[in-house]
């Protein structure tokens, strides 16, 4: 067995230890894989923008779909989906989902100051309101009060169509993506603070809220 001489001893001048390659060799990867984040962190002339929320590492969708979850500490707070379509312009398009969802309200009501703010529109109602404002079915004061958004389903229509034209402006750079992801979401939020005004709500009958699903 034939023993190989290094050509620089330790203590000689140029000489590299084990130790300091391997150190080297890690901070070699450490650039690399910045780089990688980096170059994954910018969608064609999008802008990710310094802080706030973080994007996670792009995952590709079969339909060949770019999905990148949103973060906030530990919780994922919604996704942005980015495709190429396959024109020659190579068009970006890009959608912003809310995790959790929209219109989903009845979580709302867990808050106690709502219940009780609830509680009493339901009671003004029932002292004014005669009739079940859908089927003009006269309303019981014995029976549990169904309190009902009528103006909701219009109000959700209008504000999905607001908060879907926020990922154009991001595409023609006017907003990075956190300024989009945060207007996205403050106008969806806006259906919440609506929800929560009580602001166009009235009684219905049983049966109405039965069909409204208003009890489920
Ligand atoms: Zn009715």
């Amino acid at each position: 067995m034939a023993i190989k001489t290094p050509n620089i001893l330790p203590g000689e001048k140029g000489y590299v230890s084990k130790k300091e390659k391997t150190t080297a060799k890690k901070a070699g990867e450490k650039v690399t894989r910045k780089a990688v984040r980096k170059q994954e962190a910018t969608i064609g002339k999008i802008k990710t923008g310094a802080k706030g929320y973080r994007l996670g590492r792009p995952s590709t969708s079969p339909r060949k779909e770019k999905k990148y979850f949103i973060w906030r500490y530990a919780r994922k707070i919604g996704e942005i989906v980015v495709s190429n379509k396959d024109t020659p312009e190579e068009e970006v398009t890009l959608k912003f989902n809310r995790l959790g969802g929209i219109g989903n309200h009845k979580h709302l009501i867990q808050d106690v100051d709502f219940q009780k703010e609830w509680m009493i529109r339901e009671q003004e109602l029932l002292m004014t309101q005669e009739k079940c404002h859908v089927c003009d079915k006269k309303i019981s004061r014995a029976a549990k009060p169904n309190l009902y958004h009528y103006k909701m389903f219009k109000k959700r229509t209008d504000l999905l169509e607001r908060a879907a034209l926020v990922p154009e402006e991001v595409l023609k750079g006017k907003l990075t993506i956190e300024e989009g992801w945060e207007k996205f979401n403050d106008i969806l939020e806006e259906g919440n603070r609506y929800y929560m005004s009580l602001k166009d709500t009235t009684l219905v009958c049983a049966n109405c809220a039965k069909q409204k699903n208003l009890n489920e």
